[in-house]
């Protein structure tokens, strides 16, 4: 023990726990959500403090002491500390990583929290100066203190110096060191943004989007409302209405959207109905453009901020609304590092500061569909389409009666003809790209696969290419097999080949494929959704991107070219998942007057599900498969945690679990089911060997308890060394 006062810094390495350090000397000791320079190892890193203790656990030797203070006043707030200890907590996830992610990349790097800008200043004695005397010796010297002289108390900052007088610096060297300028760096205070005009008046809501609003208006204090609304049911409406409300009274909206790429549609609807311009956080911005963002959040000055999962963590003292929209999208939770779940860490925060918070989608997820009925969420139904359009219809396709060529059945290409004879768009959904998702050898059936990963080529046809969509490793598309030498034939079909099938049958009318092959360039995607929603193309191609809450007027069908890989998919969650694609993508038919129909193409028509969801829709599906779930013990009636390992030697990935393992055992945790380690179902992924173990209980707190306990231990043990570990709380990608 030693009596200096100390900090707990959160410092970004990989260990679950917070380092003592001594306060800097110079200035005031650092407040809790101040940044700190320290010294680490050999490093300098810079750190967040969280909390300040009387003495060290450690002896006073050993406490270094921090090289600086980088903030005088804390960048985070109590309850922005708070989130980052509960998401560290919950997650089992070290807390200077944590802080990582909710800091925007430049106050991370210790950068300062509002950019300052060196001016120059004329002293006393400079403006004394005999400047024609001093024009004979050393013009360009005069020249900048006839400048400086000019501008007065305030001086030029740097950028106007270099645009009047670009070689200024030089001669400013030996005015600065006689003393007849001084150079100060100023603060750039933001300007507040303006106003988008007056908002534009709203449809009057329905009965069951007023239920709606009312519910949550007449609610006081934190509650977690489920909008449950078929797809084009106006949940937007309802947000719009709540966060007119919230701005009116001077507090702050936070609106989580899965991917800002893919809802262009969401932030200018916001914007035009609003009156003001949201503070959009996603990860297509500078590092200048998101840390602006994230001051105008801190300080109260934005009213409405929307982002993508990580924007949960964006300091907001206002806030007084929580919306998280599609709350279904895997895309709202971290795959990788820190793996959270935006939504839940919304709820979280929510609950902390006592606010509602809202979670909307035409298909929820059964975790919440489970809590409404438990009474622990508030479950609100858009049974309808808003605005009189009709639900679309949903029929299949049997493809042992009518098989398809390139993907297309006969009674789809008949359908597709009616559909554009009559002025309709249609869109071919496939969730595939590429050509084709194999080439095999016709003669020895040798199929090609990745060197690195335990998967097929798939065939790129326009550059010729294999690539591998797992680790993005390619090679060159040979015509002859690798193995016997014989003709090699792409077989299956992705996009591209899907999109070449229907130009060759459907030649005159505008095709737009949309993948992620089509839409890499910056702006590439946005383009091609307003040619889509313009009407400007007839037939859209395209994987789960044009699922996303589009609204494209003039679609009238929508064909599902092969949704059998998700009925027998290994995961628990496959049937939840096919029915939310399914019922997205259909969602996107006849928004407007026009009946939509959607053709489901499927070698199974047999199978009970398709049953279940043609006549009961996503309702249904979801009833049934909860019914199920607690049969069988799965989530939601149980919670499970996922420990991945991989290493380049496949028994060190194992071993280490195994360690796990038997650490897990010692503590005999009673309602605690261990499953494993086994290997991954990719069992290689560019060039790793993937283990896992599989965490499960009905107890969350027992859940909880254990891994709080094993963290610390794996971490020191010589066999973490060997590997690539993590802790998946709450998978959503269990195999
Ligand atoms: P969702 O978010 O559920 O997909 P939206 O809020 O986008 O639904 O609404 C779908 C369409 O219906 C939009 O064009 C919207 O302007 C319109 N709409 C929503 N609510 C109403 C209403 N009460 N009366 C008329 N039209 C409405
Ligand atoms: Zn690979």
């Amino acid at each position: 023990m030693n009596n200096t006062p100390v900090l707990k810094v959160a410092v970004n390495v990989p260990l679950s726990r917070e380092f003592d350090y001594k306060p800097a000397t110079d200035g005031p000791p650092a407040e809790p959500g101040c940044r700190v320079l320290v010294p680490f190892g050999r490093r300098r890193q810079t750190g967040l403090v969280m909390n300040t203790a009387a003495a060290s656990e450690l002896p006073g030797e050993k406490v270094r002491r921090c090289i600086a203070t980088l903030d005088h006043k804390p960048v985070l707030a109590e309850e922005d500390l708070w989130l980052i200890r509960f998401t560290s907590n919950y997650y089992h996830h070290p807390i200077g990583e944590v802080t990582a992610a909710a800091l925007p990349a430049l106050l991370r790097q210790g950068k300062p929290l509002h950019p300052t800008l060196a001016h120059v200043v004329i002293t006393d004695n400079g403006e004394k100066t005999d400047v024609e005397a001093l024009a004979r010796r050393a013009p360009r010297q005069a020249e900048l203190v006839e400048l400086l002289i000019d501008a007065g108390g305030n001086g030029l900052d740097v950028d106007a110096l270099t645009e009047q007088l670009p070689n200024w610096r030089r001669a400013a060297k030996p005015l600065l060191e006689k003393g007849l300028i001084v150079r100060h760096e100023a603060r750039q205070d933001d300007a507040d943004t303006p106003d988008a005009g007056p908002g534009e008046p709203g449809p009057t809501l329905n009965p069951s989007q007023q239920l709606a609003v009312d519910a949550i208006r007449g609610h006081d204090g934190f509650g977690t409302f489920v909008l449950d609304g078929v797809t084009g049911s106006g949940k937007t409406e309802v947000y719009l209405r709540l966060i007119r409300d919230v701005l009116d009274s001077g507090k702050q909206a936070l609106v989580l959207v899965p991917e800002i790429g893919l809802t262009p549609q969401l932030v200018s609807r916001l914007q035009r109905r609003l009156g003001i311009h949201p503070h959009v956080l996603h990860s297509g911005l500078t590092d200048q453009e998101r840390l602006r963002a994230w001051r105008q959040a801190r300080s109260g000055r934005a009213g409405l901020v929307v982002g993508t999962r990580s924007a949960v963590f964006t300091p907001m003292p206002n806030v007084g609304l929580i919306v998280v929209d599609e709350e279904h999208d895997h895309s709202l939770k971290q795959q990788e590092g820190l793996r959270y779940s935006a939504r839940d860490l919304a709820i979280a925060r929510a609950s902390h500061k006592g606010i509602p918070v809202v979670l909307g989608s035409a298909t929820p997820t059964l975790e919440l569909l489970h809590r409404c009925r438990t009474g622990h969420y508030r479950h609100l139904e858009l049974p309808e389409r808003a605005g009189g359009a009709s639900q679309p219809t949903l029929r299949l396709i049997d493809l042992n009666r009518s098989p398809a060529t390139n993907g297309i059945s006969d009674p789809l290409a008949t359908a597709i003809s009616e559909h554009l004879g009559s002025g309709g768009q249609v869109l071919m959904f496939l969730n595939r790209r590429g050509f084709a998702p194999t080439l095999i050898c016709a003669s020895c059936g040798h199929i090609a696969e990745c060197r690195r990963c335990d998967s097929r080529m798939t065939v790129h046809a326009h550059d010729r290419s294999l690539r591998c969509h797992h680790c993005g490793s390619s090679r060159s598309l040979d015509d002859n097999c690798s193995e016997c030498g014989a003709e090699v034939r792409p077989l299956g079909e992705g996009t591209q080949r899907l999109e070449e099938a229907l130009r060759e049958q459907f030649p005159g009318y505008r095709i737009q494929r949309i993948d992620s092959d089509t839409t890499q360039r910056r702006g590439a995607i946005s383009a091609a959704l307003t040619i889509a929603k313009e009407g400007d193309a007839d037939i859209l191609v395209g994987t789960q991107m044009l699922s996303k809450g589009h609204h494209f007027p003039k679609l009238t069908l929508v064909g599902i070219i092969n949704a059998d890989q998700g009925l027998f998919g290994a995961d628990f969650r496959s049937g939840e998942r096919l029915a939310q694609s399914i019922t997205q993508v259909a969602g996107r038919a006849g928004r407007e007057n026009r009946q939509g129909e959607v053709l489901i193409q499927t070698a199974f028509p047999d199978n009970p599900f398709w049953r279940c969801l043609i006549e009961g829709g996503y309702r249904q599906v979801a009833a049934d498969a909860l019914e199920e779930r607690e049969a069988t013990r799965w989530p939601p009636y149980t919670r499970l945690a996922l420990l991945r390992s991989a290493a380049h030697k496949r028994h060190d990935a194992h071993d280490f679990l195994d360690i796990a393992r038997q650490r897990i055992e010692a503590k005999a945790v009673r309602h605690l089911r261990v499953l494993g380690p086994v290997d991954a179902p990719m069992a290689r992924r560019a060039g790793r060997y993937r283990a896992q173990l599989l965490l499960q209980s009905s107890d969350r707190r027992a859940l909880h308890e254990i891994l709080t306990e094993l963290r610390p231990g794996l971490e020191n043990d010589p066999a973490a060394r060997k590997v690539r570990w993590s802790i998946d709380v709450d998978p959503i990608e269990l195999f």
